[in-house]
C-alpha cells in the first residue's frame, strides 16, 4: 500500500545507515571524545552535531517546499541502535532537489537540545542526494524530539519486532508499519515550523555535509515505550556540540502535491 506523507501534512526526518553509533574508542578504558575525533577518516571541523537550539536567537525565516514517499520494510536491531529501513522507491524532495529516504533510527536520550533542554528520545529521518557527484555524500536529515506522555500509535507497531538481545532484521510490510500513523494526528499548520542548520553526523565519520532540520513540535511516546527503546539501543546520543560562529534559522516546509 503505497502513500504520500504528504498528503497527510507529514514533514519530517533525518539520518543514515553509518548512523548512530556512539563515540567510542577502541580501548573503552581510555574513553574521550579528544581521542575519537582523533581516528582516521574521521571529518571532525567546525560545523558538528548536534546542537543546543536556543530558540530565541535563530536569524530569518526560511521557507521551502518538501514531499516525502515513505514505503518501510524492515525493522533493524543495529546493535548501537533502532533502525527503520525504507525500499528503493522511498523519496524525499526539498525544494528541487531529490533525496533517497534511506532509513529512521531512534537515539535515547534526544542528541539536540532545545534550549537547554534535553528530551528521552530523538528520531532522524535520513535521507541521500541523488545524483551527487561530489566526493562526500550529502544528506538531509530530520529530527524529531519526543517527550513522555501519550503512547504513541506508530511505535507500538513495530517495538514488539525488533530483534532484543541481539543484532538482527525483521522484514516488514506497510500495513504493519507505516510512517503515516506518526504524522497524521498532527495539525499541519503545527507542523510545518523547523529549524535549520548545517551541521554533521553524529557518529563517525562525522561527515560534515547534513543539512538538519528539526521539528519544533515535540512528539509523545510513553515512558514505557522510550525505556523499551532505550533498553534495546543504550544511551547513545552524542554531546552537544559548539555553535562555532554558525546560527540557527527558522523554516516553514510546505507540503507540495510532487
Ligand atoms: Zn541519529
Amino acid at each position: 500500500m503505497k502513500f504520500i506523507l504528504a498528503k497527510i501534512c507529514v514533514i519530517y526526518l533525518t539520518f543514515i545507515s553509518i548512523s548512530c553509533t556512539n563515540t567510542k574508542t577502541k580501548d573503552d578504558s581510555h574513553h574521550s571524545d579528544a581521542i575519537a575525533y582523533t581516528e582516521a577518516e574521521c571529518d571532525f571541523g567546525d560545523i558538528q552535531s548536534p546542537i543546543n537550539i536556543l530558540s530565541q536567537r535563530t536569524k530569518g525565516i526560511i521557507k521551502s517546499r518538501i514531499n516525502i514517499e515513505a514505503h518501510c520494510n524492515a525493522v533493524e536491531n543495529k546493535g548501537h541502535t533502532v533502525q527503520i529501513d525504507f525500499d528503493s522507491t522511498s523519496k524525499l524532495t526539498f525544494g528541487d532537489d531529490r533525496y533517497s529516504f534511506k532509513q529512521l533510527h531512534f537515539h535515547t536520550p534526544s542528541e539536540h537540545q532545545i534550549d537547554g533542554i534535553t528530551y528521552p528520545m530523538e528520531m532522524h529521518m535520513v535521507n541521500v542526494l541523488d545524483n551527487d557527484e561530489s566526493d562526500k555524500p550529502h544528506f538531509l536529515v530530520i529530527g524529531v524530539l519526543f517527550k513522555m506522555g501519550k503512547e504513541n500509535a506508530f511505535l507500538n507497531e513495530f517495538l514488539n519486532k525488533i530483534p532484543r538481545d541481539h543484532e538482527g532484521l525483521v522484514k516488514v510490510n506497510e500495513a504493519e508499519v507505516n510512517l503515516e500513523d506518526l504524522f497524521g494526528s498532527y495539525d499541519c499548520e503545527e507542523m510545518k515550523h523547523y529549524f535549520h542548520y548545517n551541521g554533521s553526523l553524529t557518529t563517525p565519520p562525522f561527515t560534515e555535509t547534513v543539512s538538519w532540520h528539526v521539528n519544533q513540535v515535540i512528539f509523545e511516546a510513553s515512558e514505557e515505550q522510550i525505556k523499551i527503546m532505550n533498553k534495546i539501543e543504550g544511551n547513545n546520543a552524542r554531546h552537544i556540540q559548539d555553535l562555532k560562529g554558525r546560527y540557527v534559522e527558522k523554516e516553514d516546509l510546505y507540503v507540495s502535491s510532487k
